[in-house]
């Protein structure tokens, strides 16, 4: 609740009151939102980072720091009970979400009275298991004093 993943209010679907989280030990979640005045019940989840997944909220929670640190399928297959499918989902959602995330809160950098500095670099390129990896261009930008930046692979 305090970061944002479960909503801190949510009112009745019925009635439009204000519900209470109450906790309950039959819920998978360990506690619902309960109507003050009518007492229908809601699932913590309903507009929530986990309101797709039946998965508990422990194992969503590790499933996505997993994936958003960048562990590789394989890993995470062998130390959770994840299908492949289940962890591609996971993957495509929360990539999805990212780039949300990137388009709503991108703006231009520059303009009057502004440096931006740009440059060029290669990323990843490196020896890895005795396998040479090619790595990728990359052009960026760094805006002066504010520190934004762009960043554009550049594929040719
Ligand atoms: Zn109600």
């Amino acid at each position: 609740m305090e970061s944002g993943l479960i909503k801190e209010k949510f009112n009745c679907v019925r009635c439009k009151e204000p519900c209470s989280i109450i906790k309950q030990k039959k819920s998978s979640n360990g506690s619902i939102w309960r109507c003050k005045k009518c007492s229908a019940e809601k699932s913590i989840r309903v507009g929530s980072w986990f309101s797709c997944s039946k998965l508990n909220l422990q194992k969503i929670l590790r499933l996505t720091w997993d994936l958003i640190t960048g562990a590789k399928t394989c890993d995470i297959e062998q130390k959770s009970s994840f299908s492949s499918a289940t962890l591609a989902d996971w993957r495509h959602f929360i990539h999805k979400q990212v780039l949300d995330h990137v388009e709503l809160t991108s703006s231009k950098i520059g303009g009057v009275g502004k440096v931006v500095e740009a440059d060029e670099s290669k990323f990843g390129k490196r020896y890895h298991r005795g396998h040479y990896v090619e790595g990728q261009w990359v052009f960026g930008g760094v805006e002066h004093n504010s520190g934004k930046l762009f960043l554009a692979a550049v594929h040719n």
